[in-house]
């Protein structure tokens, strides 16, 4: 970390690894196999943040690699079509219909920036509206309250964001369909984007009637409707939002998962939408390394192993563990509240379930930290932030689980000794 240091800023390639939103100093991974990591000294984990969220299959699955081993021997990169984006883009619509088109990029930065520019050209307007915590990439219209990362460095909007820029941005609270409606009457909204199940201010449930209201008021206002299902695409159902909730979006972005952990992500949604995009259409959106034979190589081969019952074997473990974590702080007598979507989850140390961002801020975020260090003493690797999801993969095992929940027990009773030392 020394070294990383006078390299890059904050020792790290993405802020949120540098642990400032727990104190301390990260550790640094040498290796990783189904649930576990390893570090350069020696430590393991049970590791619950599987590169945020991406590795659906936990570290190394051996279907991916031999489907890499194979696909690196033939090239890496050709920057012309190749039969593996056809193979994951139809193992993608094949699960969500109404992504009737799409377009692979590299991040899910690059897939939710060109879905809010398409979506901009499309409507012919400009405005945007987000929500409180909601996380969208680092594209300069989603730096406006954007969660986990610039919540957990306290930085309310990033410096180097133009205020013409963000003025073009509109908030809203997360749950709060009464404060859209009163956005979407004062200005000419493009697009409404948001994250179906919140990860990025920590896990945050939709309340039923807002995603559906969502729905209701981009049609009567004439907008669009994004679902940035980045972080909860192949994680909260096999179809995702539309499956898990039955509200449909316009467009749909996607990562994470899809990319197996090599970097792939998309946007798509509406054929009469994607048809704007170049070359069919006039908003342009390109990348060098789009599509990549290994990255597609990757999510195909996560995409097949992680059937409809895969998944839902996955859930179930995802909520044994939230149960466990409820029971175990309920022994505590500590303030808690915890859930999950499919196999991504989360926890406050909060007595009364979190619905907003404003909610979140209002956790014992001290205990959170305290619990943080307590755990990865244990072996338990957890998200550095109390603002962020956890998530789960199919290489979690009953025992694991068990595991885990021995050693969260642990942790939290020490973290209640020392605080009340
Ligand atoms: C991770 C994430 C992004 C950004 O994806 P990157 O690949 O990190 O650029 C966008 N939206 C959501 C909901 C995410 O969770």
């Amino acid at each position: 970390m020394e070294r990383a240091r006078t390299l890059f800023p904050g020792g790290v390639s993405s802020p949120v690894r540098a642990f400032r939103g727990v104190g301390g100093e990260p550790f640094v991974v040498e290796r990783g196999e189904g649930a576990r990591i390893w570090d350069v000294d020696g430590r393991e984990y049970i590791d619950y943040v599987l590169s945020w969220g991406a590795l659906a299959l936990g570290h190394a699955p051996v279907p991916v690699l031999e489907r890499l081993d194979d696909t690196m021997r033939r090239g890496t990169s050709f920057g012309i079509p190749t039969e593996l984006e056809v193979e994951l883009g139809e193992l993608i619509v094949d699960r969500m219909p109404h992504v009737e088109m799409l377009r692979f990029v590299s991040s899910g930065t690059e897939a939710t920036m060109s879905a809010i520019r398409l979506a901009r050209a499309a409507t012919g307007r400009d405005i945007v509206l987000k929500f409180d915590g909601c996380y969208h990439g680092h594209g300069d219209s989603f730096l406006v309250r954007a969660g986990s990362g610039v919540a957990t460095l306290g930085l309310p909007n990033s410096p180097g964001v133009p205020d013409v820029l963000a003025s073009l941005t509109v908030v809203a609270p997360f749950n709060d369909l009464d404060a859209v409606e009163a956005l979407m009457r004062n200005h000419s909204v493009a697009a409404i984007i948001v994250e179906p199940v919140v990860g990025n201010g920590g896990f945050i449930p939709p309340d039923p009637s807002f995603l559906p209201g969502l729905r209701s008021l981009c049609d009567a206002h004439g907008a669009l409707l994004v679902f940035d299902e980045v972080m909860t695409g192949f994680r909260i159902a096999p179809g995702g939002a539309r499956e898990r909730f039955g509200v449909e979006a316009d467009l749909t972005t996607l990562g994470k998962v899809i990319g197996g952990g090599l970097p792939a992500a998309a946007y798509g949604g509406r054929r009469d939408l994607m048809q704007h995009i170049a070359p069919v259409g006039s908003v342009y959106q390109a990348g060098t390394l789009s599509g990549n034979p290994l990255a597609m190589a990757a999510g195909i081969a996560t995409l097949h192993v992680l059937t409809d019952d895969v998944q839902q074997r996955i859930a179930k473990r995802t909520a044994r563990l939230v149960q466990g974590m409820r029971e175990i702080a309920t022994r505590c007598g500590v303030p808690f509240t915890a859930d999950c979507a499919g196999s991504m989850w989360g926890f406050f140390f909060r007595a009364e379930p979190v619905r907003s961002f404003a909610d979140a801020k209002a956790s014992d975020v001290e205990q959170f930290k305290r619990f943080f260090h307590a755990a990865l003493d244990r072996g338990v690797y957890l998200a550095p932030s109390p603002f962020e999801a956890a998530f789960m993969s199919s290489a979690h095992s009953d025992m694991d689980i068990e595991e885990t929940l021995n050693r969260l027990e642990d942790a939290l009773g020490e973290t209640l000794n020392l605080s009340r030392a």
